[in-house]
């Protein structure tokens, strides 16, 4: 195939083992990832967990401690950088400060003739004027032509991201790696850039992998995306797969403005009983019928239910789940995020403030009414959207053809 497949890739960092007492931990632990050939495949996860390992493992800028990288059908293992055809390209830019950026530009094609110049001297201005037109083309496809005269000192952020974009797709390559590109940009530039990205993506058709801390920067441009936690992959899949159906108690809680709520407890004929080491804080109205399938579930478990999937009122609401007692309110402009404690049940006897009971409800604006801290306010779960967690594992109780 004409993409990237990653198989097993492993990478243990430093090889003294003789000055420790434990075995260093994989920054990247057995992965296995396909990315096809026009494919934007996001790769996400919080700091430390082996993306930019990944990159430098797939350019070739480490070498990995076992597996291998192929791209379309090459084995690239022993295969040094510059001979892999693979663009990367880093938050913090590396452009030349001193050439322009026509000259930024023309620095890998010019590394890339410079045998074939020095060998064919009749072939010198055909070649020349090959890069040009690369150039030209390259600078146009980023709306960077009217900039080819300029120091990168005289660009904006997004203008020097945009060369140094260019710089690596003018060499055409087969594979474009990007390691958080947009992250030192301000938030318009970046939301710009990153449509423009997937744009050129798409019309450069070569499989490529970005990286990314950001999960709604995830979840808007991955074709997939593919979660790592500690080196090891925790899901892959589309956007839709998962937002709506995480594997894992990690892969849920990483994604959304706010998370996931989770609330720990017991299934019990009345409902579910949320309860941690304290004891028993209150049971709330789950029904039957939304419950994990049986066998799947063994004692306590996780209940997990997104804030946008929470209906809050101030009087009773029909089907009610609970009642929560409203902590704060934080305001996200189009959406409230109503910070409340499900209201404990009257013959709870806990003593210390717990968090067992905390949870995120969204409420849209324009909201009919906005409650105080203080109030009471009734809580209606949409029972169709809950997810299930096992307590020790933290993987999904739901089967995959859910
Ligand atoms: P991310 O890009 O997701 O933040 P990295 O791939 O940079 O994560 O790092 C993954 C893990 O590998 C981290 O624990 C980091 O400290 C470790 N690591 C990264 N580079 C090196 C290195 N050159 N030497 C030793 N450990 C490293
Ligand atoms: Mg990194």
């Amino acid at each position: 195939m004409a993409g990237i497949v990653i198989q097993d890739l492993t990478k243990v960092y430093g090889d003294s083992a003789e000055t420790r007492s434990a075995p260093p931990r994989a920054a990247l632990d057995g992965l296995n990832l396909d990315v096809s050939a026009g494919e934007l495949l996001v790769v996400v996860g919080p700091s430390g967990s082996g993306k930019t390992t990944l990159l430098r493992l797939v350019a070739g800028l480490e070498r990995p401690t076992a597996g291998r990288v192929l791209l379309a059908g090459r084995d690239l293992t022993g295969v040094p950088p510059q001979a892999r055809n693979v663009a990367l390209v880093f938050q913090s830019l590396a452009l030349y400060e001193h050439l322009t950026v026509e000259q930024n530009l023309a620095f890998p094609l010019n590394a890339q003739t410079w045998g074939g110049w020095c060998s064919s001297l009749v072939n010198r201005s055909a070649a020349t004027s090959e890069v040009r037109a690369r150039i030209v083309e390259t600078a146009q496809r980023l709306r960077i032509e009217h900039l080819l005269d300029r120091r990168p000192s005289e660009l904006s952020g997004g203008e020097q991201q945009r060369v140094a974009l260019g710089r690596a797709i003018v060499r055409q390559p087969q594979a474009l790696l990007l390691d958080e590109p947009l992250s030192s940009l301000d938030l318009p530039t970046r939301r710009t850039l990153r449509r423009e990205l997937k744009a050129l993506q798409q019309t450069l058709g070569v499989p490529t992998i970005y990286v990314t801390h950001d999960q709604a920067e995830a979840l808007a441009i991955g074709d997939r995306v593919a979660v790592l936690d500690r080196g090891r992959l925790a899901q892959v899949g589309t956007p839709s797969e998962i937002y709506e159906r995480p594997k894992s108690r990690f892969v849920a809680e990483f994604f959304g403005p706010m998370g996931m709520n989770l609330l720990e407890g017991e299934l019990t004929d009345s409902g579910f009983e949320i309860s941690d080491s304290e004891g028993t804080l209150t049971t709330i109205r789950l029904p039957a019928d939304c419950w994990p399938q049986d066998g799947l579930m063994d004692g306590r478990v996780f209940v997990g239910i997104r804030p946008e999937d929470i209906e809050v009122a101030s009087s009773h609401l029909p089907d009610t789940t609970c009642s929560g007692i409203l902590q704060s309110i934080e305001n996200c402009g189009e959406s409230n995020y109503l910070h409340l404690r499900i209201t404990p049940s009257t013959t709870n006897t806990r003593t210390t403030n717990n968090t067992a009971a905390n949870i995120i409800v969204r409420q849209l604006k324009p909201a009919l009414h906005v409650p105080a801290p203080g109030d009471t306010v009734c809580l209606r779960f949409r029972t169709d959207r809950l997810h299930w967690f096992a307590t020790d594992s933290g993987m999904s109780l739901v089967r995959c053809d859910h």
